[in-house]
């Protein structure tokens, strides 16, 4: 196996390139105090299971933090779990998203943040997304938020209104460019707002909320200097980001829509406090689409990464495993739009299982002397400077497929390569397709998560005889033994699926 530290020797002579969404320019990336590097990505609001959108975006900054670490920074990678404040809409109207799931499933809003954050780490840790350094809540960093506002307060550009405080975006814009990552221009922007209808507490519809009064019921409420309440959804990410990596920090990513308002509002509302920009490098990770539509719970339009794992019909045509469904986002460069369908899933599926033979195939492969015309340099010079061009995973993946040709001829016996360059190619498969891409099948949960399905095909198969054959003590001892150890079967028209009750 290739020592990370060999690799450094050969990476870091070369650039990394990254697009930095701020300055619409790829540029090279030059980190504030190498070699440390500061990562900030926002994490998910913990009321409901990750969509396979969500999962994108994990995937891509996962791929981030493995190439810069491959390439010998000591990464800080900070991501948070947001278990209060995000409303349900982004005019700060609407029920807390985790308090609405609490009245409905009836828990505390606590148990909602605890079952949905173990269910994403479950899910992250199934498709090897390494887990960050530092994972804070924003429950856990009232203090810092509630100083913030107030260093907000004191420079003149939030207000307080019946106990809740906004930011005031028309007087931050006098001296500031509100807009400046977004492109979002604030004149557009405030011509095209409803007026305000003289309930609303703020002065101007594009002010955000930085702390909202809670009455007694809500049972997600802090104290603060002005009375009971909890912090508004743009503030966790800056107090943490800031409490953990500096007022400046290379690199904060999301996805694509967060940059606005999200990200917009954490540009204002550091610069409103420290006076500075409090990032160098804004990555966006672009959309998984549905039927040529962002994938979004609240439209309805998404599939849960355990509908594809176990191949829940009508959407879903058979059971993906987690690497096969990485590997299909990583066929495409993090920046792109990637439309989920079956027939791309399929052929994302197939092709996977080719490399992954040929890198089993590699091992058993012995050094010969027809040697095939295959330069080695070069073919590790361009896996490197895929990864340096902004992290271009599809175009690494395609020079992966180059060495398949070569491993197939040396397996055909057709073609060898020497004892040097076998030894080249090992180490550098082992680097990228294990090490960078993360397509190791023996990691935790990924096996199990295999076995399982193939164990619950073969049950649901033995019920569906016995039901062909009307014995239906059989088939219901299946379903009521399943059942007590909380697998649900369903029985449909394409047939039975389970799934596991949490
Ligand atoms: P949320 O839990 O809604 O705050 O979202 C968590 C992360 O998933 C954020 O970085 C979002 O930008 C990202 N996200 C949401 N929908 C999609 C999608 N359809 N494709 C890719 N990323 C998404
Ligand atoms: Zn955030």
């Amino acid at each position: 196996m290739i020592s990370i530290e060999a690799f450094i020797f050969v990476a870091m002579s070369d650039k990394l390139y990254i697009y930095n969404s701020l300055t619409r320019e790829k540029t090279v990336f030059e980190p504030l105090n190498p070699p440390f590097v500061g990562m900030y990505v926002c994490g998910p609001t913990v009321y409901n299971e990750v969509h396979l959108g969500n999962l994108r975006t994990f995937i891509s900054f996962d791929l981030i933090y493995r190439w810069l670490t491959a390439r010998g920074y000591k990464v800080r990678y900070v991501r948070n779990i947001t278990d209060v404040g995000h409303l349900e809409n982004d005019a700060d109207e609407g029920e807390d998203k985790i308090s609405k799931r609490a009245r409905l499933e009836q828990l505390e809003p606590m148990e909602i943040a605890q079952k949905y954050s173990n269910r994403f780490h479950e899910v992250l840790s199934l498709f090897r997304c390494i887990p960050p350094s530092i994972e804070p809540t924003a429950t856990g960093h009232i203090i810092e938020q509630i100083e913030l506002i107030q260093a907000i307060l004191s420079k003149g550009l939030a207000y307080e209104v019946n106990g809740s405080i906004y930011f005031d975006v028309k007087k931050y814009a006098e001296h500031n460019h509100y807009g400046i990552l977004s492109g979002r221009n604030i004149e557009e922007l405030l011509s095209g707002t409803r007026n305000l209808d003289g309930q609303d507490e703020k002065r101007n519809p594009l002010d955000f909320a930085l702390w909202k009064k809670a009455d007694p019921s809500h049972i997600m409420r802090w104290p603060s200097p002005w009375g009971n309440g909890f912090p508004g959804w743009h503030l966790e990410c800056s107090a943490m980001s800031t409490k953990y990596l500096g007022t400046t920090f290379d690199i904060h990513g999301g996805g694509m829509d967060l940059k606005f308002p999200h990200h917009e509002c954490e540009i204002a509302q550091h610069c409103a406090a420290h006076g500075s920009m409090p990032v160098k490098y804004w990555i966006h990770g672009n959309m998984l689409t549905l039927n040529g539509k962002k994938m979004s719970k609240s439209d309805g339009n998404f599939v849960l990464p355990f509908d594809l794992i176990n191949g829940t019909p009508p959407l879903v045509d058979k059971p993906y495993s987690p690497l096969s469904i990485r590997f299909f986002m990583l066929q495409a460069h993090y920046g792109s739009t990637l439309d989920l369908s079956m027939e791309a899933l399929g052929a994302a599926d197939k092709a996977f299982k080719r490399l992954q033979q040929s890198v089993k195939d590699l091992s058993e492969i012995q050094p010969g002397d027809t040697l095939a015309d295959f330069d080695i340099g070069k073919w590790t010079d361009a896996c490197q400077a895929a990864m340096n061009d902004d992290f271009n995973s599809p175009v690494l993946i395609a020079n992966l497929f180059e060495a398949v040709k070569i491993i197939n001829a040396c397996k055909d016996k057709s073609k060898s390569l020497d004892k040097q360059q076998l030894a080249i190619l090992k180490e550098h498969i082992q680097l990228y397709f294990y090490q960078v891409l993360g397509l190791d099948e023996t990691a935790s949960g990924v096996v199990e998560s295999e076995m399982m399905n193939g164990i619950m095909q073969l049950i649901l198969e033995l019920r569906k005889t016995a039901r062909e054959q009307k014995d239906w003590k059989t088939s219901d001892k299946i379903r009521d033994t399943l059942q007590s150890l909380k697998i649900t079967i369903k029985d449909g028209k394409e047939g039975s699926t389970w799934q596991i009750n949490n």
